[in-house]
């Protein structure tokens, strides 16, 4: 009988799938901000128009008010005013039951950046000691071993030897002899065209055959790599959390490492990772990191172009093509604005033919 009620809950407040709502999937927030409200206090303009419902998974799933934009801000806003107490244990979930995927600001009609305001509000309840115990674990081992996933420090670089992907073990002991050679107090005069790559933490630990695939990518275009045998986890986790001090310790050693080597271009194959470099860690250093920030997906076009290759798909033709579709990840589109090249480098490729799914780019 609830399940039955909660089916018509849902017809009832939904249109559709996710992002088939109200708005059109392409259209632009209704109002720019018109307020002098610092950005994490945005939530003070929420209308409570309920648009961000319908293209909200969590609450799609839940159908708790407190799991949606809406509903959290009215919570920060009785917070606010005072109309209620900071009661831990009754709004811990609403904290964190939210994925930080940003749908909600695509289709909030005030343009409110619930991003911003989330992460804050996360911020702000780390500070009055609210965070969920399941997350400690994953803090300390980023705090303990600089990776979020229990391992051992010293096996980051397990996924490269001669055996298992000779590209990344050059890259390895390339980027080892330049470290080397700094940390004796020589400076770094390498070429402004060798590449760091920043392989992350779920690449080294746990999708081995992302770095290895992205070492052969490089090699095969002729790029001069290194990457990094002092890396550190980039932190992404601790940030998203509302962990933003125990960051900073990462943030300092990554930059602090990339710039000793004298590397100017740094490649990502992580989604999560790029965007952590480009929203923290740009922030951090004041808007001047000192090198430039590449997915793979935006530096295989650049580079294909700049050298005028040809890339092709062997096992079909331009004829005869494999038909594949992109979905944009959250980190990658929403986080850091990149639609475009992913699609480019798609369609560069001889043999692929590229289909868009129906919620795509900013309403994926
Ligand atoms: S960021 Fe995503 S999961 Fe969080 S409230 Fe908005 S739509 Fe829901
Ligand atoms: S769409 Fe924007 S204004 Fe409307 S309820 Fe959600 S957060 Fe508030």
């Amino acid at each position: 009988m609830i399940k039955e009620n909660l089916k018509n809950l849902k017809d009832l407040i939904t249109t559709g799938p996710s992002g088939s709502g109200l708005f059109a999937p392409d259209q632009e927030n209704l109002l720019e901000p018109i307020t002098n409200l610092k950005v994490e206090d945005d939530f003070e303009r929420c209308i409570q128009c309920g648009y961000c419902r319908q293209v909200c998974r969590v609450y799609n799933s839940t159908f708790n008010e407190m799991d949606c934009a809406s509903g959290r801000n009215r919570i920060m806003k009785s917070l606010s005013s005072r109309n209620i107490d900071f009661d831990k244990e009754k709004i811990i979930d609403s904290i964190y039951r939210c994925m930080l995927c940003g749908n909600c600001h695509e289709v909030c009609p005030v343009g409110i950046d619930t991003l911003e305001v989330f992460h804050n509000f996360r911020r702000e309840s780390v500070k009055k000691g609210v965070f969920p115990e399941k997350l400690k674990v994953l803090r300390d081992s980023i705090v303990k071993n600089k990776n979020p996933f229990l391992e051992s420090g010293t096996d980051r670089f397990n996924w490269c030897s001669s055996d298992t992907c000779k590209e990344g073990y050059i890259a390895y002991n390339r980027g080892k002899e330049l470290s080397e050679k700094i940390k004796s107090g020589l400076v770094a005069d390498n070429s402004d065209d060798l590449v760091g790559y920043f392989v992350g933490c779920t690449s080294a630990y746990r999708n081995n055959e992302l770095v290895t695939s992205t070492s052969r990518v490089l090699d095969k275009l002729g790029v001069e790599f290194i990457v990094f045998p002092d890396e550190v986890c980039c932190g992404s986790v601790l940030f998203r959390t509302g962990l933003n001090d125990d960051a900073l310790e990462l943030v300092n050693h990554n930059i602090t490492m990339i710039r000793e080597l004298g590397i100017k271009t740094l490649v990502f194959s992580c989604a999560g990772c790029l965007s952590t470099f480009t929203k923290e860690y740009t922030k951090y250093a004041k808007g001047n990191l000192g090198f430039d920030l590449y997915h793979l997906t935006q530096f295989v076009p650049k580079i294909a172009k700049e050298k005028n290759l040809t890339i092709k798909y062997r096992k079909r033709t331009k004829d005869n093509p494999l038909v594949v579709t992109y979905h944009d990840p959250c980190h990658l589109a929403r986080y850091c604005d990149i639609y475009d090249e992913p699609r480019e480098l798609i369609n560069m490729i001889e043999g692929l033919k590229l289909i868009e799914m129906k919620h795509n780019k900013k309403m994926a």
